[in-house]
């Protein structure tokens, strides 16, 4: 099925396609990150959620268990999440890439390359209103495919902003808000603050859509 015949998708196709993105992450060898990684991390949640957060890469912790956000930024997650009076059922969490850097290096511009596409299918599927994107390369990295002019700016002022968005192929329509990492706010309350607003905008988005 193209992107475009992916529209108004009931919840039982949302799993079936979910389920062949899965399946071709496992076999997949795009990259050399397939040979160091010990489980891929194809994402976890509501395949009908109306809000996908979506993170950089897996952590050592998600390597091992095979689950996103589930390290010391996850805990900080679940504590934004449960502020917001969200739960994490509630919600779809992925990353740009589904394997591991070795020693939590950056992404490389080829790793990336050769994984997003798993990750615009995913988000094509869910249809969420909101894409919560964490961190600056992620956020850079979706601004940008979604033609925001505002991609090159810093997370600090595009943090808590929101962008519509149209997808040229899918003709979906999403909210993008950018949000600091929640790595950052481990050890720095007022980033943690800044991020509990930011989740405020992520709920006040989605009632003003319901
Ligand atoms: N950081 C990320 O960006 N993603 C994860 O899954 C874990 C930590």
């Amino acid at each position: 099925m193209g992107q475009n015949e992916e529209q108004n998708m009931s919840e039982n196709q949302k799993d079936k396609l979910l389920l062949a993105v899965k399946e071709e992450v496992i076999k997949c060898q795009g990259c050399q990150l397939c040979k160091t990684r010990n489980f891929p991390v194809i994402g976890q949640g509501n395949h009908d959620a109306k809000i996908m957060f979506i993170g950089e890469a897996p952590g050592a912790n998600e390597d091992k268990t095979g689950v996103p956000f589930c390290g010391e930024a996850g805990q900080v997650l679940n504590l934004l999440l449960s502020s917001a009076g969200l739960k994490r059922e509630d919600v779809y969490i992925a990353n740009i890439l589904k394997c591991r850097p070795p020693a939590n290096r950056e992404p490389a511009p080829e790793e990336v390359e050769a994984c997003a596409a798993y990750l615009l299918r995913q988000i094509s599927i869910i249809e969420p209103k909101v894409i919560a994107v964490l961190g600056n390369h992620s956020t850079h990295f979706i601004l940008e495919h979604f033609g925001v002019p505002e991609n090159k700016l810093g997370i600090s002022k595009l943090r808590g902003k929101k962008f519509a968005v149209q997808d040229p192929l899918t003709r979906k329509h999403y909210t993008i808000i950018p949000l600091y990492h929640p790595a950052v706010a481990v050890y720095n309350r007022h980033l943690l603050d800044n991020l509990k607003n930011d989740f405020k905008v992520i709920v006040d988005t989605i009632q003003a859509k319901a």
